[in-house]
């Protein structure tokens, strides 16, 4: 048979859970902060980090690229340097 909990256990216990949801509501608002920024970005239709256009991937859901993004036959304009940004506007 299990013995019953301390109070101690208890409030040890009860402080693992408490932690466990906030960490839990941090990582659910860093997320939500992420594709807020992704949309944002998206509806601007300019990339943050060369100020090319963007172009969707089709590929997966909500997936957006720079359209510089990637090997030169990929890109809008292959003489331009390739830029790495992309971003999901909603969880795949
Ligand atoms: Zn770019």
């Amino acid at each position: 048979m299990r013995r019953k909990m301390t109070p101690f256990e208890k409030a040890e216990r009860a402080a693992k859970r408490a932690a466990r949801r906030t960490e839990a509501e941090a990582k659910a608002e860093a997320s939500r902060r992420y594709y807020e920024n992704v949309r944002s970005i998206v509806a601007s239709g300019v990339c943050p980090l060369c100020g090319a256009g963007l172009r969707r991937n089709r590929a997966l859901l909500g997936w957006w690229q720079c359209e510089q993004y990637g090997a030169p036959e990929w890109r809008k304009n292959p003489e331009v340097p390739d830029c790495s940004w992309q971003g999901f506007t909603c969880p795949m």
